[in-house]
């Protein structure tokens, strides 16, 4: 790099990034996802000295509520406007497309700034750990949802919609009632949202939806009784979607408002055993303890008392299927390296103390065939270098957010200035605003902390915060994205969506993100 090269990307990016106090608290919070956001916004709005720099990995902020709230569900991304508001503020700065762990490490940043709050979320999966696993066709919720949300690390999913009539969910949580959705969901209701448009292009084309009458040609509408008769003859007329949970009904993990939505999806079967419906004694006892289990069970007996409608034109099935487990997944012999279906193990409840009941196998077992899996049994955090981590339960040993050295819980071993928030820190569960109580405990001990003099106060510390981060970003040749930066992106892309009736087109690889951006 030249010399005049240097000056002015320095000169670019102290300008972007501007620092206001002198001696400020500096803190650096790591994801721009809702615990991310809330954290910056408690810690902005609690100590009016802290100058607060939040690094993501993407050139997007928002985390989850980008890449993982569902396309239908508009009205939960509001809270974008809260955190474009933070990440807005004076004493505020986003430097995007800056990896923790190769941009920069953890002791780096920790040696810049006073307080580093990991918020970097779940960004991988829990492994089933069962035969046939690595079988194509089969998918984590996790990349099949980045995947219809536009996020660039998935833009070449390409998920074989095509040359299946069924797909099988593993999980019966909000991810895979998500999921299942918006593979069942009539696209021209999904066309007005904000899905990607490579995803929307490809599920038009499902075959796990029906095939519409328009998208047939004259002379086959013509014979449309022929083409129906064919396509029942190949089983490919009633699409299938599997929802396969280990546990009952009573012990479902979705939650009643996503779960009336699903049961309510236009030109959909629902399928329930009744059978499936009995309730023993831990199970009302269960229920009884839990108002969310407990609406969530009426719903489902409610929907399986009503039994599937008498099929018609266009109709798709969902099953719900209790009370098993997936053993193995089987290969295809007609296309050797593709998953052709899951074997199942049958289970029964077993009480395991205070009230919890866990699914054990009966050594009974059966099969779905399918031709996509998609596996959604929970996320799973990553650790970077040197970041003490509880490998059983998938989360960083903390405190009340302060980060313990090891997983022995000794309050004595704590890491002095670094903290954690969100699913780093509580594990993957919850909703957006579960993440504002989680950064409210995390800052009070942040305040607390530097009132008992654990952290540095502003006025004593050397650490040169925003000033020292862009000074190794720039030795390094790492071109930060700042949040204006990410304003020319939501610019262009609700500028294409509006052309398309849509809230937003989502640019959908790395490449077009930053030839925005920069
Ligand atoms: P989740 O709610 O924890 O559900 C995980 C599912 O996977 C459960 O059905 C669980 O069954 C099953 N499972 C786990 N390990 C398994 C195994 N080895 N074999 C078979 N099944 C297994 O997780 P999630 O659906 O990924 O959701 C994560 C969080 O995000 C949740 O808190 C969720 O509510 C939230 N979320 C909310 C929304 C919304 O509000 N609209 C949307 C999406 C996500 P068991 O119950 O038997 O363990």
């Amino acid at each position: 790099m030249t010399a005049m090269a240097i000056f002015r990307s320095r000169t670019w990016l102290s300008r972007s990034f501007s620092s206001l106090s002198s001696h400020p608290l500096r803190v650096c919070v790591v994801g721009s996802g809702p615990a991310g956001m809330y954290t910056a916004e408690k810690m902005l709005k609690a100590h009016q000295g802290a100058e607060v720099d939040i690094i993501d990995r993407l050139p997007t902020p928002f985390g989850l509520v980008r890449s993982g709230v569902a396309p239908d569900h508009p009205e939960t991304k509001i809270v974008t406007n809260q955190f474009s508001r933070v990440a807005q503020n004076d004493r505020c700065s986003f430097f995007g497309k800056v990896t923790l762990g190769s941009s920069i490490s953890l002791s780096e940043l920790r040696n810049l700034y006073d307080v580093v709050v990991l918020a970097y979320g779940a960004e991988s999966d829990r492994a089933l750990g069962i035969p046939g696993e690595d079988l194509s066709g089969i998918y984590s919720a996790r990349e099949f949802v980045w995947w219809y949300n536009g996020h660039p690390d998935c833009r070449n999913l390409s998920p074989d919609l095509k040359n299946t009539d069924t797909a099988v969910i593993l999980g019966q949580g909000n991810v895979a009632l998500d999921v299942a959705r918006i593979l069942l969901r009539p696209t021209e209701e999904l066309a007005t949202t904000d899905i990607a448009c490579h995803a929307l292009a490809a599920l038009e084309q499902s075959s796990i939806r029906f095939l519409p009458l328009q998208s047939l040609a004259l002379n086959q509408r013509s014979c449309l009784k022929s083409v129906i008769c064919c396509a029942k003859r190949m089983s490919y007329y009633y699409r299938k979607v599997y929802l396969v949970g280990r546990r009952g009904p009573a012990q479902a993990a979705c939650t009643a408002k996503e779960l009336r939505e699903i049961l309510g999806t236009k030109k959909v079967q629902i399928h329930i055993k009744e059978e499936d419906l009995h309730k023993s004694p831990e199970d009302e006892e269960e229920l009884k303890n839990s108002r969310i289990r407990k609406r969530v069970y009426e719903l489902l007996s409610k929907a399986a008392t009503t039994g599937p409608s008498l099929p018609s034109s266009g109709q798709r099935e969902l099953h719900f299927v209790f009370f098993r487990k997936p053993d193995s997944f089987s290969e295809s012999a007609e296309y050797p390296g593709h998953v052709s279906g899951v074997h199942l193990e049958k289970t029964g409840l077993k009480g395991v103390g205070s009230g919890k009941q866990i699914a054990v196998g009966s050594g009974q077992f059966e099969d779905i065939e399918c031709g996509m899996v998609l596996k959604s049994v929970g996320y799973k955090s990553v650790p970077v270098p040197s970041l003490p981590f509880d490998h059983k339960n998938g989360v960083v040993p903390n405190a009340g957010g302060r980060v313990i050295s090891d997983t022995s819980g000794d309050p004595e071993l704590i890491e002095q200035g670094l903290y954690v928030c969100g699913w780093l820190k509580r594990g993957p569960t919850g909703i957006i605003g579960t993440n504002l109580h989680c950064a409210e405990e995390t800052v009070a001990s942040i305040l607390h902390d530097l009132e008992h003099g654990l952290i540095a106060s502003p006025s004593t510390s050397t650490k040169p915060g925003r000033e020292g981060l862009l000074q190794l970003l720039d030795d390094r040749n790492v071109r930060a994205v700042p949040f204006s930066g990410w304003e020319k992106i939501d610019c262009e892309e609700r500028k294409l969506g509006s052309l398309k009736g849509k809230p937003r087109v989502k640019l959908g690889s790395w490449e077009d993100l930053l030839k925005v951006a920069m």
